[in-house]
C-alpha cells in the first residue's frame, strides 16, 4: 500500500511517501520521498525535498497541503491508497490508528485542552488534506495510542479524585518512536520483541525515555503533557510543582506565562541561551561554565530516568538511543552509559564513536560481553505511521475455533528441592488427578503461600516437576498476600518477587511468583487449521459467557502434543463471567505477532 504521512505543525508540514506490506517488518516499508514545508512566514517558506533545499512561496499549512499533489506528480507518485496523519493527543480512547470521519475528528477535537499547542495544528492538517484529497481515506495515529498499555500505577497522578475525574493522569508520547525503536532494536538483535526489557531513549528538540518490557510500553517520561520528564530543547521536563505557587507569589507570574516559559524558555534553553544541543556541546568544549552544567544535568536526567526504568522492569536487555542526539553524540551517549557497569551497561568506546546509521542500520555499541545491549538507530516515525495505518486498513482476519477455556484456579509448580524442603528429604508427591495437557497432573498434596499482609492455604500442586518453582495467583490474591506479582509467560521468572512457601515438614522462600499471562495450548493440527504458529499473538473474544469479552495478545503456544485450550486465570474468568469452564466458540482476530 501506498501512503502519503502528514506531520503538521504550527510553523511546518513535514510529508513522506511510503509502501507498506501488511504484516512485514515496519523497517521493510519502502520509502519513495520525504520533504517538509519549514518555517511558514508572510513572503514564503522554505522546501526541503530528499536533501535539497529550496524557497517556496507558501506561507501557511493549507496552501503547502495545496502544493503537495504537484511535487508528487514531479517525483513519479500519482496513486495514494490513504493518507496518515500524526496526531499528538489521543486521550485515553485512541488506542490504535483511527479513521477520521466526522464523528472521529470531532472526539479529537475534544482533546484539544491536553493538547493545545499540537493538536491544533495537527487537525489543520487534517482540513488541508481532506479538502485536497477529498476522495482518499484519511487515517489519525496518535502519538500518545502506545503508552495506553501503561498500568494505571504508572498513569495515575496522587491528587484529588475531583481532578482526576476530570481525566487528568499520564499518557506519555513519542509513542509511535518507541515503538519503532523497539521494534527496530529487537529485528537487529534477533531476538523476539516479546522476550525482552528494552529502554528507549528519544533524545531530539522533545526528549522522552519509555520502558518497553516484552513489546509494551508500560512507562515513560512524559506525562499528561510533553513537559514531564528529561531536559529537552526548550521545555524544563520534571520539576516541582510547588513552584507554579512560588512564581506566581513571588514573581507575581501568571499561570500562562508560566506555562510559556517552562515549554519555549527552559531546557537546554533556560540553561545556556541555545537549544541546540549541538551549540551547546561546542560552548560546553571551549570552557563554558553554563553549558557543561547544562551536559551535566542533561545526561544526570536520563541516567536517573534508565536506573528507574530498569527497576520497574526488574532488569534490562537493551538500551536503545534515538533522535537527533541520541543518534549523533556520542560523547552524550557516553556521559548517559559511563559509571552503569554495575547493571551491566558498558559501552565500547570505539564503537561508539563509529555509529554508521546508513540504510536503517542499528548498530550495537556496547561492550563485547556486557549484559545490557546498547543500540542506536535512527527514528522513523513517519514510516511507523505509514506502517500502522497500512495494517489497520487490512481488515483482521476472523478465525472462530471451539476453543475451550480453562480456568487455572492459583497453583505452584515445584523444583525437588522445593518439595524436599516443604514434605522432607526425599519425598514424593503423589499424583491425585490428571490434567488434560498430557503428563500434567494435580497432586494429593497442598502448600500455604504467605506474604506480608496475609496466607492463602490449600494451594495446589501441579506436576510433574520443575527446574524451577513457579507460584501462579491471580492479581486479586496478590492484595490478599500483600505481593506485587508481575504478570508474565509461564518459565519467565527472573527478577519476580519472593513468596514464602509452607508445608508440613518446613518452609521456604521463594522467587518465581507471577500472574499466568493469559495463552493457548495448540496441537500443530488446530495451529495448521486456524493459519497461526508458535508465538503468535491473537485477540479471543468470548462470546457464549456470562459477559462477552474480549482478551488482546493472547499467546498461542504450538506443540504437537497440546491439548488445545486457552489458559485464563480467575480474575479474568470472573471479569468474562465465566463460572466455571466453558467449551464456547472463540473468535480469533489474529494480529501482527512481534
Ligand atoms: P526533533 O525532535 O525536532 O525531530 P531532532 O531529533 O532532529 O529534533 O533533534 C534535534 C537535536 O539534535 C538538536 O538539539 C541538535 O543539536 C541535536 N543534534 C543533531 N546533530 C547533533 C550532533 N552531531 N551532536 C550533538 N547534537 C546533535
Amino acid at each position: 500500500m501506498r501512503i502519503l504521512v502528514f506531520n503538521a505543525g504550527s510553523s511546518s508540514l513535514k510529508f513522506g511517501v511510503f509502501d507498506c506490506q501488511p504484516g512485514r517488518p515496519a523497517s521493510q516499508a519502502r520509502h519513495i520521498l520525504k520533504g517538509s514545508f519549514e518555517r511558514f512566514g508572510t513572503d514564503g517558506c522554505t522546501l526541503r525535498l530528499d536533501g535539497n533545499t529550496t524557497t517556496a512561496p507558501h506561507c501557511d499549512l493549507s496552501s503547502a497541503t495545496r502544493a503537495v499533489p504537484e511535487i508528487l506528480h514531479g517525483a513519479g507518485v500519482d496513486k495514494l491508497d490513504a493518507i496518515a496523519h500524526r496526531v499528538a493527543h489521543g486521550g485515553a480512547e485512541f488506542t490504535a490508528p483511527a479513521l477520521l470521519d466526522s464523528a472521529t475528528l470531532a472526539r479529537i477535537e475534544a482533546l484539544t485542552p491536553l493538547a493545545p499547542l499540537h493538536n491544533p495544528a495537527n487537525l489543520d492538517g487534517v482540513a488541508a488534506a481532506r479538502a485536497t484529497w477529498p476522495d482518499l481515506p484519511q487515517w489519525a495515529v496518535f502519538d500518545t495510542s502506545f503508552h495506553l498499555t501503561n498500568p494505571a500505577r504508572a498513569t495515575t497522578y496522587a491528587v484529588p479524585e475531583t481532578w482526576r475525574a476530570t481525566g487528568l493522569r499520564r499518557f506519555g508520547f513519542h509513542g509511535t518512536s518507541h515503538k519503532y525503536v523497539a521494534q527496530r532494536a529487537a529485528e537487529a538483535l534477533g531476538q523476539p520483541l516479546r522476550d525482552l526489557r528494552i529502554i528507549s531513549l528519544h533524545l531530539g528538540n522533545g526528549a522522552s525515555a519509555c520502558a518497553i518490557a516484552r513489546g509494551e510500553s508500560i512507562d515513560s517520561s512524559m506525562g499528561m503533557t510533553p513537559l514531564e520528564g528529561l531536559i529537552m530543547g526548550t521545555r524544563s521536563g520534571d520539576v516541582d510543582p510547588g513552584l507554579f505557587g512560588y512564581l506566581a507569589r513571588e514573581m507575581g507570574l501568571s499561570v500562562a506565562e508560566i506555562e510559556d516559559a517552562l515549554y519555549a524558555e527552559s531546557g537546554l534553553k533556560g540553561l545556556t541561551g541555545s537549544s541546540d544541543m549541538r551549540d551547546v556541546e561546542d560552548r560546553a568544549a571551549a570552557g563554558d561554565a553554563q553549558a557543561q552544567l547544562a551536559i551535566n544535568i542533561y545526561a544526570y536526567r536520563a541516567r536517573k530516568y534508565i536506573g528507574a526504568y530498569a527497576a520497574a522492569m526488574g532488569g534490562l536487555d537493551a538500551l536503545v538511543f534515538t533522535g537527533g542526539i541520541g543518534e549523533n553524540s556520542p560523547s552524550m551517549r557516553r556521559r548517559i552509559c559511563d559509571g552503569m557497569q554495575f547493571m551491566g551497561l558498558k559501552l565500547d568506546h570505539d564503537r561508539n564513536l563509529a555509529v554508521d546509521l546508513t540504510d536503517r542500520a542499528a548498530p550495537q555499541i556496547q561492550a563485547y560481553g556486557a549484559r545490557v545491549n546498547v543500540l542506536v538507530t535512527e527514528t522513523a516515525e513517519q514510516l511507523m505511521i505509514a506502517y500502522d495505518v497500512t495494517n489497520a486498513m487490512v481488515k483482521p482476519k476472523d478465525t472462530v475455533l471451539k476453543v475451550p477455556v480453562a480456568v487455572s484456579a492459583r497453583h505452584v509448580h515445584l523444583s525437588q528441592a522445593s518439595v524436599e524442603a516443604l514434605f522432607g528429604p526425599g519425598y514424593t508427591l503423589t499424583p491425585a488427578k490428571p490434567l488434560r495437557q498430557k503428563g500434567h497432573w494435580a497432586a494429593q498434596e497442598r502448600v500455604t503461600l504467605h506474604g506480608p499482609k496475609g496466607e492463602i492455604a490449600n494451594v495446589a500442586i501441579l506436576g510433574p516437576l520443575r527446574p524451577r518453582t513457579q507460584v501462579e495467583i491471580s492479581r486479586t490474591d496478590g492484595f490478599a498476600l500483600g505481593l506485587d506479582a508481575p504478570v508474565r509467560q509461564s518459565g519467565d521468572l527472573d527478577g519476580t518477587p519472593h513468596v514464602r512457601l509452607i508445608g508440613p515438614a518446613g518452609c521456604q522462600d521463594t522467587d518465581g511468583l507471577i500472574v499466568a499471562a493469559r495463552h493457548i495450548h495448540m496441537n500443530t493440527e488446530d495451529a495448521r487449521i486456524a493459519g497461526l504458529s508458535d508465538g503468535a499473538l491473537v485477540d479471543v473474544t468470548l462470546d457464549d459467557t456470562g459477559r462477552g469479552l474480549t482478551f488482546a495478545d493472547v499467546l498461542v503456544r504450538v506443540t504437537d502434543a497440546a491439548f488445545t485450550e486457552m489458559h485464563i486465570d480467575t480474575d479474568e474468568a470472573n471479569a468474562a463471567g465465566i463460572k466455571d469452564q466453558i467449551a464456547g466458540h472463540v473468535r480469533l482476530s489474529l494480529r501482527e505477532a512481534d
